[in-house]
């Protein structure tokens, strides 16, 4: 096979980048056979793989080896795509935007620096995974937790620059994070926060150091490669009190939306539960064909058939209490006459204290039992998520869970849905499972897709994130004032990538000589 190359690179110029890379970090780990970028490309690919075909891969060991390989893309003018753990599944894995872009896999960086079980925090480097950190706490007896996403291979540090989450009460993972060290475009490295002292106590106990506070600049970006983060971690709590429902009708995540909203935002729920069609429960342990051979998206009638096999409504909802068993008991109290107002059913309790095995615990214990709903269509699963944040109310969220449903039986899916309540916010996160051979389906979630972000701009809703193939279709949605904040991105993509080597077309931002390739 012909090796990718990025737009305006000739082979040898490649090469020769290669071989500079290969001076720094040894041949071993550049990784450029077909194998290698086969590694790297998305595991999930909605039929679209080609698009986005990474040319080669780096693995440098250390933030000194990482500037040695950005002077050298910025010379043969490279593009580099930075990846932690390259587990970004369901938007893009660790493939690039842009076909040859050479993947800089920090995945050898992968060091523990330090756990301050006093003061609740971590420096860590990229590499590190959640089984890592989860380990590494539960080895040395450490009185902190974690927040885990539902897929917990990744890394701790891209879930975090992802604005990934978790559902403990530090579940908003980029809010955590307190400290960085970034390798810029151009190979001069910087701290950020207090860490740009010399020897400062406070690097991750104080986020906004003086001035202007860069940290949130580097999420979701392609203006720099993070080397180091710290991140705020839980302190165990004395006890934990989950409460759980099944919602037997569509229409009952309206009314739980409603109820909790106030509690969310005045700290009597201090995590963010994920209220899920019972869909994603089923798609865990059992497959389609079980239920439904038939084309079309499955009727009501089969879905009726598969909860009452599981013993599930139509939504499932988990709600956890975290601190002393006085308070989490006081706040259930609250909980439980809120949804008496709509229901008859009592919630399922489970209790946890301090010395129980952490398994049902609450805490972020990492799993990837959650990848499993990917088998739901047999073949060679793959799933994409359409993300649209909304505001936490029955009517929005009523509105967006039919609208959406609709679109899904109009092309003959499944609805796959959660809505996950933040402070003063949703995340409706839909889930589209395919099977990556079968053309026709991927090609149709394709064109679902972009209805999809269509519908939600209409109304207002942007996604949270998105997949590499849809960077720039929800950019063009942020469109205040003639789209002004794409071109204040692009100002400072300029100012400080002059080169355009840092992942371009990241969250739709370009560099000036691809500009205008956009959709
Ligand atoms: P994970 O393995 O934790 O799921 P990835 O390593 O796939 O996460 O990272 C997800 C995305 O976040 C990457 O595609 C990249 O755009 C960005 N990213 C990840 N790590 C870094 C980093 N260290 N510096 C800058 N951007 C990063």
């Amino acid at each position: 096979m012909s090796i990718p190359l990025p737009p305006n690179v000739f082979e040898k110029t490649f090469q020769k980048a290669l071989d500079a890379f290969a001076g720094v970090v040894g041949r071993q780990w550049v990784l450029a056979t077909d194998e290698d970028r086969d590694t790297y490309k998305d595991a999930y690919a909605i039929g679209d793989a080609d698009t986005h075909f990474p040319g080669a891969a780096v693995g440098p060991q250390s933030a000194e080896e990482v500037q040695a390989i950005v002077r050298i893309a910025n010379e043969y003018k490279i593009p580099l795509w930075p990846i932690s753990r390259g587990k970004n599944l369901g938007y893009g894995g660790a493939a690039p935007v842009l076909s040859g872009t050479v993947i800089l896999d920090l995945g050898r960086m992968k060091r523990i620096i330090e756990v301050n079980e006093r003061f609740g925090y971590c420096l860590i480097e990229p590499g590190v995974g959640f089984y890592d950190l989860f380990n590494h706490l539960q080895e040395n007896k450490i009185g902190l937790w974690m927040s885990v996403p539902s897929n917990g291979w990744g890394s701790v540090v891209g879930n975090a620059l992802e604005r990934g989450y978790g559902y403990t009460p530090y579940g908003d993972n980029t809010r955590n994070i307190c400290g960085m060290e970034v390798v810029l475009p151009s190979g001069e490295i910087i701290r950020t926060g207090t860490g740009a002292m010399a020897n400062s106590p406070c690097w991750q106990l104080f986020k906004y150091g003086y001035g202007p506070s860069w940290d949130q600049m580097f999420v979701q970006s392609n203006l720099g490669i993070v080397t180091k983060m710290g991140m705020w971690l839980m302190p165990e709590p004395e006890s934990t009190l989950g409460l759980s429902m099944q919602l037997p009708n569509p229409d009952d995540v309206g009314w739980a939306v409603d109820q909790l909203a106030p509690l969310r935002m005045n700290g009597v729920l201090q995590q963010s539960p994920s209220i899920g069609n019972s869909l994603r429960i089923a798609a865990s342990q059992s497959q389609r064909d079980e239920w439904y051979k038939g084309d079309g998206a499955m009727p009501e009638s089969a879905l009726r058939e598969v909860l009452q096999k599981f013993g599930l409504g139509w939504w499932s909802i988990n709600l956890r209490l975290y601190g002393p068993d006085e308070v989490n008991e006081a706040n259930a109290k609250i909980i439980k006459a809120a949804f008496a107002r709509h229901t008859n059913q009592e919630f399922k309790i489970t209790k946890w204290h301090r010395g129980d095995p952490i398994a049902n615990s609450g805490a972020g214990v990492p799993s990837v039992n959650a990848l499993q709903i990917i088998n739901w269509r047999g073949g060679r699963g793959g799933h994409i998520g359409f993300s649209p944040v909304l505001p936490p109310t029955s009517e929005h969220v009523l509105k967006q869970f039919h609208s959406t449903r609709r679109r899904y039986e109009e092309i003959g899916v499944d609805y796959y849905g959660s809505f996950t309540l933040f402070e003063r916010h949703v995340t409706n996160i839909n889930m589209m499972i395919f099977d990556q051979d079968d053309a026709a389906m991927t090609s149709k979630v394709r064109a679902l897709f972009r209805v999809l972000v269509a519908d939600a701009a209409k109304e207002g809703y942007s996604e949270y994130r998105t997949h590499l193939t849809f960077m720039d279709d929800v950019a063009l949605t942020f469109d205040y004032n003639n789209h002004a904040l794409r071109r204040l991105n692009e100002t400072v993509k300029d100012a400080l990538d002059p080169n355009g080597i840092l992942a371009p077309g990241k969250q739709g931002v370009w560099p000036k000589a691809l500009r205008g390739r956009q959709a």
